[in-house]
């Protein structure tokens, strides 16, 4: 029997094995999963952890009830993949032969790769990309009554590109709420322009920061931090004081990738025009955060890329010809506190513009607008994300490729 073999069952590996477990079991195909741990978090809800909103425990499913019935999961870390023979190597040193193999292996923070950050690890800097960060910093946040709070992304890219935008946001809400905000100074320092990186979105968002007193230093470049003195040290010579640093240290692909020599220097997987085939293997294909496209790396992006992806994979089981190819379709929701969150909607062609999503002059959400419903669509995305899209279901009305449908151009206009 043929094997497809996937590599993490996270969001990529799990929506993956899920639409493909039917159709392959067809052509009398096998499927086996590989993952170093059973636990499958939501990771969107880490951002909601350090303002109490979340619990660790209400985030994370067994891997193992998430995979479709018929799939071999097997809990390994996956030490080398071997492509001239076809094998990958679990850290026990068994290994495991693919007919096509499919890389699913994210990304990941590295704090050490900013010089002074592990200095003050989770003394008097954190990081809420991981749920241990994220627990930790809640904690932090809860005692914090003065100072000034800068929220940092050391460098670009990193998943979810808005998620520290939002951090501020809630940040703001969240000091406020408690009665503390007029003495707190919240800081954004980005490496980006500003809020975002294309005008439409920057200048809305940007706004958006103006109101709540957020203040923004953009083009910053980290040479380092010094949790001593409180600072963050750009190459340009500025420096931006704090109290507590709230870092989104360097995202990096999986070691693995490294050690089978399959990456480039971030470890990420360089594909070919169609998005998803290795360029050194023909028969290794990527989806998600694992690759070194530059589309967003977004679990709405891993989502559309799965609708595109399964039809190649058979195809190239079956034997004929494809064309398709993917577009970088990404939507994101921001939540910007009180209720309220701003969605976008984009690609590298069509920036985020206002508008109604998904369906035109309906909605019910709003683009680039702070509404509730928003919110509540945000809210309920968790069970969207547990039930649907990871069973390997469509979403309705919400196409894998980017649309201008309800959309309103107002690129070049200024308001
Ligand atoms: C704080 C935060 C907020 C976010 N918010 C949003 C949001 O609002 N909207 C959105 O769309 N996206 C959001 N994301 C991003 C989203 O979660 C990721 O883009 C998405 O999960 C990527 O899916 P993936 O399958 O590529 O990787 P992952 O889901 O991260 O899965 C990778 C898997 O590979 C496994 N793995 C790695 N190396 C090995 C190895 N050597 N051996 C065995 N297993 C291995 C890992 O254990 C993991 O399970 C957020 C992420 C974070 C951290």
């Amino acid at each position: 029997m043929k094997n497809l073999v996937i590599l993490g069952a996270g969001t990529g590996g799990t929506i993956m094995a899920s639409r493909l477990v039917g159709p392959l079991r067809k052509r009398g195909w096998k499927i086996t999963v590989v993952d170093k741990d059973d636990r499958h978090y939501y990771q969107p809800g880490f951002l909601l952890v350090p303002f109490g909103i979340y619990k660790a425990e209400d985030l994370v499913r067994r891997r193992s009830s998430l995979l479709p019935k018929g799939v071999n999961f097997v809990v390994a870390e996956v030490e080398e993949i071997k492509p001239q023979s076809k094998r990958i190597k679990l850290a026990d040193g068994e290994e495991i032969s693919y007919d096509l193999l499919l890389i699913a292996t994210g990304t990941h923070i590295r704090p050490e790769e900013t010089p002074g950050v592990l200095d003050g690890w989770r003394k008097n800097v954190f990081d809420y990309y991981t749920i241990d960060g994220a627990q930790v910093l809640a904690d932090k946040l809860k005692e914090f009554r003065e100072g000034t709070l800068v929220v940092h992304v050391a460098e670009m890219p990193i998943k979810c590109n808005v998620s520290p935008l939002e951090f501020t946001f809630l940040a703001d809400w969240y000091f406020r709420k408690r009665g503390v905000r007029d003495n707190i100074r919240l800081v954004y320092v980005t490496p980006i322009s500003g809020a975002f990186t294309r005008p439409v979105a920057t200048r809305y968002l940007g706004d958006l920061q103006a109101k709540k007193k957020i203040e923004v230093e953009s083009f910053f470049l980290t040479e380092r931090v010094d949790p001593t003195a409180g600072k963050v040290v750009c190459y340009d010579g500025r420096e931006v004081a704090f109290d507590l640093l709230v870092t989104v240290p360097p995202n990096f692909g999986a070691e693995v990738i490294r050690r089978s020599g399959l990456g480039d220097e971030m470890n990420y997987v360089p594909v070919d025009e169609s998005g998803f085939r290795s360029e050194k293997y023909a028969d290794i294909f990527v989806i998600g955060d694992a690759s070194a496209s530059d589309w967003t790396k977004a679990g709405s992006v891993v989502h559309f890329q799965s609708e595109i992806l399964d039809k190649i994979i058979l195809a190239e089981i079956d034997g004929r010809p494809v064309e398709l190819r993917f577009d970088g379709h990404a939507n994101c929701f921001i939540e910007t506190g009180f209720g309220k969150a701003v969605v976008i909607d984009y690609n590298h062609e069509i920036e985020p513009l206002p508008g109604k999503f998904p369906l035109p002059l309906v909605g019910p959400m709003s683009l680039l607008k702070e509404t509730r419903i928003n919110h509540w669509s945000k809210l309920a995305f968790e069970w969207v994300y547990w039930h649907w899209l990871l069973r390997g279901r469509s979403v309705p009305f919400v196409p894998a490729l980017m649309s201008m449908r309800g959309k309103k151009d107002v690129r070049g206009k200024t308001s």
